[in-house]
């Protein structure tokens, strides 16, 4: 397809790290700075993701670039907010272009947390380019306030125990990335992006450094990115989540990373009783940021280019698998190869998961939590002999009964954010089958950590 590097589209970053470290509300920053300034046409609200398009990002890094000569080329920045972050890792190993760059923020009071470390194995693995957020930087001893100013002048402000503050956390800090092989430094004085990872102080509720945090994803991006962000026709588009939404059914939630998707289009992709065909009936997002306190306000689209999130409508979407490609078809023969595709690569991921004959069974929503519950377990020393994604049915629990025999301990499924039947339950009780159901993998490791200790009473 043609490719030029002359035509750039938005690059996709997503925000990882610990729970409560701030990510969603640096978003919130980023928007609300926008609507408080009450200027029109801005950024918006997308699917699971929000779009700031090219005049906001040059308005907010304003003060920043002051004197240099940089320029923005892409034509703005989709960023994702992390819930379905998981999707992406299993996306990036097939070597997709969903996620261009992370920003993995760290609360610069507690350092490097669980969830940090596990993010950052997840980047390791994918050699996924990524920025360190060093929240809440309002909170070190004697901070004075600055809102929405560049660090470097809010640091410049800053009295001896507010700067002393932050040198000892930072250094401990960077010695922290340091023990886990990862070299970082604060932007502004890493001479070697390919080596040290960029640092940005930030603050979610007063703004410092969030200026600086825009600046950095749109000029790392356009310096270490322009190949893979050449603008296509070529369509390429990841489901991220299925969801019921009241007066449309069921609806997909896809991510567009290249090329244009229209109403009406003719799509494949992945379902767990096989490939879907379906018409896009109507192509969705929200209303405008201004508009968004109106609840469930979408807006119909008749076509939308990348890179942007979109809700799709239409029929027979309930069985869709969140974590897989989509396909726009144009003729009979291009459904066809799209069909046997999509069923391809979903039996290739489930059939390239190693599992063993004495372990757990494990179920999960999508095929990208999915993947990050197996790599924990396997840090975890947990066998595995059984996968599935979607809701657990009877046939689950049954598939799972012969772990009675082989090794009751391991007569148990691991239920990571997916619902179980009312008829699953009542026959894995009968059975003495466990079903261990959580939404945060290290709940679901501590339920099964202790039903280890009960059994080896
Ligand atoms: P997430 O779980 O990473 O999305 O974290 P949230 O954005 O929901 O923030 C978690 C909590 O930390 C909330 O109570 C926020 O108000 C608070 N918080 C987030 N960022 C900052 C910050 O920069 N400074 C301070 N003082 N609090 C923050
Ligand atoms: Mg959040």
């Amino acid at each position: 397809a043609k490719r030029t590097t002359d035509k750039l589209r938005s690059p996709i970053c997503a925000v990882l790290g610990h729970v409560d470290t701030g990510k969603t509300k640096l978003l919130d920053k980023i928007r609300r700075s926008h609507v408080q300034d009450g200027e029109a046409g801005g950024i918006t609200q997308q699917i699971g993701a929000t779009y700031i398009p090219t005049d906001e990002i040059e308005r907010q890094t304003a003060k920043v670039k002051k004197g240099s000569k940089f320029e923005i080329k892409v034509p703005g920045l989709l960023v994702i907010d992390t819930p379905g972050h998981e999707s992406f890792s299993n996306l990036r190993s097939r070597g997709s272009s969903l996620c261009n760059m992370a920003v993995l923020v760290v609360d610069i009071m507690h350092g490097i947390e669980p969830q940090t470390a596990e993010s950052l194995e997840m980047l390791r693995k994918r050699k996924a380019p990524f920025v360190i957020a060093l929240n809440k930087v309002d909170r070190l001893n004697g901070w004075i306030r600055t809102p929405n100013t560049p660090i470097q002048l809010a640091l410049k402000k800053q009295k001896q125990p507010a700067i002393q503050d932050f040198e000892t956390r930072l250094d401990h800090i960077k010695l922290q990335f340091a023990e886990r092989g990862i070299n970082t430094e604060l932007y502004w004085k890493n001479k070697n992006i390919r080596e040290y990872v960029n640092i940005v102080p930030t603050s979610a509720h007063t703004g410092e450094g969030v200026p600086d945090l825009l600046f950095l994803l749109v000029s790392l991006t356009q310096k270490m990115l322009a190949k893979a962000l050449a603008y296509s026709e070529e369509l390429e588009c990841t489901v991220l989540e299925v969801k019921e939404v009241q007066g449309y059914g069921t609806t997909i939630d896809v991510i567009l990373t290249n090329g244009t998707l229209r109403e009406g289009d003719t799509i494949v992709l992945g379902g767990l009783e096989g490939p879907i065909v379906t018409t896009a009936r109507s192509l969705l997002m929200p209303a405008p940021l201004k508009e968004l306190r109106v609840k469930n306000a979408y807006v119909l689209h008749k076509e939308v280019r990348a890179a942007q999130g979109v809700k799709i409508a239409g029929k027979n979407l309930e069985k869709a698998v969140a974590g897989l490609p989509l396909y726009v078809a144009h003729t009979p023969e291009e459904e066809e190869v799209y069909k046997e595709e999509a069923e391809r690569l979903l039996e290739d991921t489930l059939n390239a998961i190693k599992t063993v004959e004495k372990g757990v069974c494990v179920q999960a929503s999508t095929l990208g939590s999915l993947e990050a519950l197996l790599e924990f377990l396997r840090t975890e020393k947990i066998p595995v002999s059984a996968v599935n994604i979607g809701p657990v049915h009877r046939r689950d629990v049954t598939r799972c009964t012969i772990q009675l025999q082989r090794d009751p301990k391991y007569a148990c499924i691991l239920a990571f954010d997916v619902p179980v039947d009312a008829d699953a339950k009542r026959y894995a009780a009968r059975e003495g089958i466990r079903i261990f159901e959580a939404d945060i993998i290290y709940h679901l490791e501590e339920s099964f950590r202790k039903h280890m200790e009960e059994v080896k009473q």
